[in-house]
């Protein structure tokens, strides 16, 4: 019944959220700030889902005194605040949106592409010191420019369709073949890519590979007065290498969004002494610095809102984990649990062998329409639709399931 659900939405989360379960019927308490350890492990024992950001912790010494918690949403785009593999191990889900600010950051992007090649930055700088300085020499337009994308994700390919639409040439390089939005173009090497373009953009994933992806053999591979633009994750790029590249002209000029370790609020981060390299990358020309800014719009947070909110609502009355960080991705379309005596049976349980034959013989006397189960690491997700099921069976059904020994949590959604 939904109208038994219980939500805490800790943080201040956006309102679209907080709407979309308000208009299920669910029970919904709003804080604007976080709770203090104490009073979150008070609350949380009686909730079934909670929306928290990224001040909220919820370490496993939490978790464990949510005894009804079955999905915590992220109102934001990190996860770790949350220990995810304890969660999982106690059956919740997490969810986070990870993609609703992609375009914020593509229209950043655009945006530097014209300041870096109009230098910008440099002459708001000096004026608003008092001094005008008009120049020429070293500005350009950007229309048939080469822009060239590294990691052509949601955001890189966004940023694709803005940049022709400008009359900028892109040409992008992948790990993965991937087709090109309008008459961009996908290169084999990231050499290709950094030889070709007049401005190279970074877009890919903070992974092992992409540590120091741009350092200084990539600065060498750049045509001499091209632009280097991060929006991506502070260690993509390798710092004192762009500074070298700076200073010797290599490089016309850089915007970076991201610094490795960023701080956790607002303040001193770029003084002196704080990082080896703020002094010398403050005193560069044609540099532009912003504060991980990307994603920072209104039209993100309220999208953030909307894609979590949605999350919560399909896992709570469905069971669906599709976009679940720490859960395989299940789901059924299937219209047997709208039917009279139509269930949906959604088994969690710890991926050891043999569970599924024990669990199809307790489903063995009815009808399953459809099932699915999937592992992620120690945690398998099984759901199984099945019809013509009365309210006895139901509950011998959900009692079953519960005595395996291989069960971390069991529902019976109808
Ligand atoms: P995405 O997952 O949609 O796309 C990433 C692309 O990079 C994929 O196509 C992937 O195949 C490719 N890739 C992965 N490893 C690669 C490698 N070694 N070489 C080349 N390509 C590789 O991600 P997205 O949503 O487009 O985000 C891209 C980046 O932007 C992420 O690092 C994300 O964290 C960051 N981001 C920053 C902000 C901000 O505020 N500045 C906001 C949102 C996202």
């Amino acid at each position: 019944n939904t109208q038994d659900i219980r939500v805490l939405l800790l943080e201040n989360v956006n309102q679209t959220g907080r709407k979309i379960m308000q208009d299920q019927g669910y029970q919904v308490e709003f804080l604007k700030s976080s709770l203090p350890e104490d009073q979150l492990i008070e609350k949380i024992k009686d909730v079934h889902v909670i929306g928290i950001r990224s001040k909220t912790k919820l370490t496993a010494n939490i978790l464990r005194h949510a005894k009804n918690l079955i999905v915590v949403g992220c109102f934001c785009i990190g996860t770790n605040q949350v220990d995810l593999s304890y969660a999982a191990s106690a059956g919740i889900a997490v969810f986070n949106s990870p993609f609703s600010n992609s375009r914020s950051v593509a229209e950043l992007v655009i945006a530097e592409i014209i300041a870096l090649a109009r230098q910008l930055g440099d002459r708001s700088n000096e004026l608003h010191r008092g001094t005008w300085h008009k120049v020429s020499a070293g500005c350009w337009e950007i229309r048939g420019k080469t822009l060239g994308i590294v990691g052509y994700g949601h955001i890189g390919s966004q940023l694709s369709v803005m940049a022709e639409a400008m009359g900028m040439s892109v040409i992008y390089y992948d790990v993965v073949p991937l087709m090109g939005m309008g008459t961009s173009r996908q290169v084999d090497s990231l050499r290709q890519l950094l030889e070709g373009a007049d401005f190279v953009t970074c877009h890919v994933p903070e992974t092992p590979e992409t540590k120091n992806m741009i350092g200084s053999e990539q600065f060498e591979q750049m045509r001499q007065g091209s632009y280097l633009i991060n929006a991506s994750r502070g260690t993509v790029v390798d710092i004192p290498a762009l500074i070298n590249a700076s200073r010797t002209g290599k490089i016309a000029g850089a915007a970076l969004d991201v610094y490795p370790n960023e701080p956790a609020g607002n303040g001193d981060y770029f003084n002196s002494g704080l990082n080896s390299w703020s002094d010398d990358l403050r005193s560069l020309k044609n540099v532009i610095l912003t504060p991980h800014i990307g994603g920072s719009t209104e039209e993100a947070q309220s999208a953030i809102g909307v894609e979590v909110g949605n999350y919560l609502v399909r896992y709570v009355n469905e069971g669906a984990t599709i976009g679940a960080v720490n859960m395989p991705e299940v789901s059924l379309r299937s219209m047997t649990m709208d039917e009279p005596n139509g269930v949906r049976v959604i088994y969690i349980h710890r991926n050891v062998p043999g569970v599924l034959r024990k669990v199809n013989e307790i489903l063995a006397d009815h009808n399953v329409d459809k099932q699915m189960t999937d592992s992620r690491g120690e945690v398998a997700y099984l759901m199984a639709d099945i019809s013509n099921v009365n309210t006895s069976e139901i509950k011998d059904l959900y009692q079953s399931l519960e005595e395996l020994s291989s069960r971390i949590r069991t529902r019976v959604l109808y």
